[in-house]
Order: structure tokens, then sequence, then C-alpha cells
């Protein structure tokens, strides 16, 4: 049994892999319960968030390389089962949430920097190594932070993306109170960055989609946006000259997964603000970028995140002063994955949670 104190190799387990490049190819598979070295745990998943990233290798559309086959999922939390022999800090036992940096190289001057999430030569769980859809996954114990008791593992599963956009919001972007911020993208990374601003003081939050993001842009308002637009066809500029002094937003947040965004964001963002970039788009760009020098605007990256975000982000969600509530619309069992990848997909839900 699975279940019991201890777990030994030989044993099987059903896992979520993505097994080629083409649309479609992800399947349930009977897999060997992984072997751990000493300095790595086995983690008893518990719960496991969908990504967006995780929908784009289910359609084959993603940028990045994939070592398949490979089980999915790189949020999530769960128990630890079982410890490696210089494993000091965590205890069978403990409940955990873990980074997605599973491998590194031994060392480098990022790492040095404690800049590891932008070491190139990183591998992540999902893709490069074996994640987390799946009953156990075997995670490197310098991944790992304490859950504290008042969060739930569902939530803890969440403590990833909204890394993504504590880094983005509250590390890569300068916001003072007051400030009118502007995301554009009502996507989970889009409404989490929403809620950081909010949290830095932003004095008016506007949140921008798209026909289909009607009920993305509902849950923005349930989360604290001021101003929802998009749904209906709003002309966006319109609103930007008929807001405040009409210049423009202070900081534009682009979480949309595609280049043309960058396009409004150049368009909406005022003299000498600045756009912040987390959202990926492999389309090549076919606009000038003359607004951004004549607006003096600095257009910032935003990638992943480190160890110091995880323990401001546990910090918050253990305070409740990040509401999940609103966001995270269904939890299911691992085996009904098909169902809430599609809702995920067509924005049904916002985000979706598997147990395995
Ligand atoms: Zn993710």
């Amino acid at each position: 049994m699975l279940g019991g104190q201890t777990v030994s190799s030989n044993e099987s387990m059903v896992g979520l892999v993505n097994y080629a490049k083409e649309a479609g190819a992800v399947e349930l598979r009977e897999l060997a319960v992984p072997e751990i070295g000493e300095d790595d745990v086995l983690l008893r998943v518990h719960s496991v968030a969908i990504c967006g990233s995780d929908l784009h290798q289910y359609h084959g559309s993603q940028s990045w390389k994939v070592n398949y086959p490979v089980v999915l999922g790189h949020e999530f939390a769960g128990v630890i089962a079982k410890v490696g022999r210089r494993v000091a800090e965590f205890k069978e036992g403990d409940r955990v949430v873990s980074e997605t940096a599973a491998v590194l190289p031994r060392d480098s001057a990022l790492i040095r920097r404690g800049l590891y999430n932008l070491e190139p030569g990183r591998l992540g769980f999902g893709y490069g190594v074996d994640g987390a859809m799946a009953a156990f996954v075997k995670v490197a114990s310098r991944c790992l932070h304490h859950v504290p008791n008042s969060l739930t593992l569902e939530d803890a599963a969440l403590t990833e993306p909204c890394c993504v956009a504590y880094n983005a919001v509250c590390i890569n972007s300068r916001v003072r109170p007051g400030d009118t911020v502007a995301v554009i993208g009502p996507g989970p990374i889009g409404l989490l960055c929403g809620t950081m601003a909010r949290l830095s003081g932003a004095g008016h939050l506007v949140v921008i989609g798209t026909s289909v993001d009607t009920k993305r842009l509902e849950v923005a308002r349930q989360t604290g946006a001021d101003t929802t637009l998009g749904a209906h066809g709003e002309d966006i500029s319109e609103w930007v000259r008929n807001h405040g002094d009409g210049y423009g937003v202070d900081l534009v947040i682009d979480a949309a997964g595609v280049s043309a965004s960058l396009k409004m964001a150049l368009e909406v963002v005022r003299p000498a603000g600045q756009i912040t970039k987390v959202g990926w788009g492999p389309q090549p760009l076919n606009f000038s970028l003359d607004p951004l020098v004549q607006k003096a605007v600095t257009l910032q990256g935003s990638f992943s995140h480190n160890w110091a975000m995880w323990e401001s982000v546990l910090v918050l969600l253990a305070s409740g002063k990040i509401d999940l509530g609103p966001i995270l619309n269904r939890v299911a069992p691992l085996d009904e994955w098909r169902t809430s990848f599609e809702a995920m997909h067509t924005g049904a839900i916002v985000k979706g949670v598997l147990q395995p």
C-alpha cells in the first residue's frame, strides 16, 4: 500500500504523462515510484494545480524544449513520505511546497548571486524532469518550503503562480501607493498580479481582457479590480484618456500569452511609466517600438522566482492577505484531468487543482 508509512521502490503509481509533441499526447500511465538520492525527498502529492504551460504542452503549442516522456505538473504541495540520508531540515510527515527549479548545475555565477531562477542550465518539473501530476514526485530538499498550519495544501499548491506574480509586481516593478496599474490578460497570473498590485498600494487597478474573458474579468472584480475592460469591446485607449490626468497608467503588467498585447501596453502606459512583461508569446512583433523611446518607458521582463519570494508569499497566503477563493474554482481527482484541462482552456474556470 502506498498510503502506509513506508514506500518501497518497486511499487508503482499512476501519473499523467506528456509523451510527444503532438496535440493531445497526454495520458495516465502506470509508472515506478521514483528512487530518491541522498539530498532528495519523496513527496506524496496532495494537490497539484494546472498551469497554462501544462495546457500548452497538452496542445503541443509550447515554445520550450520538453524531455518526453515527462510527468506534467510543477505547482504542487504534499506531505513528505521519505527523506534522503543527508536531508536535515525536513522529515517524514512534513507539509511542504516545492519551488520549480528541480535540477540546477552544481555551481554557477548566477546561482551564487541567488539568481538560480534565471540559470539557463536549470530544468523544471513537468517539462525537464518528472513533475507532480502523480502520486509521488522526487524533489531536491533545497526546493522545499514548510507550509504554515493555517494554509490548506489545496491553496498551497498555488504558491508558485503567486510567486510569479510577486516577482513581476513587487520585485521587478515599481508601484507606489496611489498609482494606477493596468493588467493585460486576466488569466491566473494576471489576476494574481492584480492582487499583488493591490497589496502594493495601487490606487486604481484596471484589468484588461477580451470578449472571451467575461468570466475571468468577473473574477478580477471579485479580487479587487476597480475597473475591468474588454469583455464588451470597450475602447481601452479612450478609457485611459478619460482616467486621471489622461496621460496614461503608471504601470502596465503584460500577462497575456500573446505578443500583440505589448502594443496595447505601449499605448496605455504614461510617459516615464513602466511595462513589465510576464506573459509569454512566441509570435514575432510587427509594430514599431518608437512609443517606448518617445515616452521614455521602462520595459522589464520577469521570470520565475527565488527562495526569498516563496517565504514572503507563504506569509501572505497564511495570513489570508491573498484570497484564492475566486481563482481556485475546481478541485478534482487526477483521473478527471481532462475535464479540468478543458475547463481551464475555455476559461470556464480560472484555475483547477488535481489530487492524485
Ligand atoms: Zn505555472
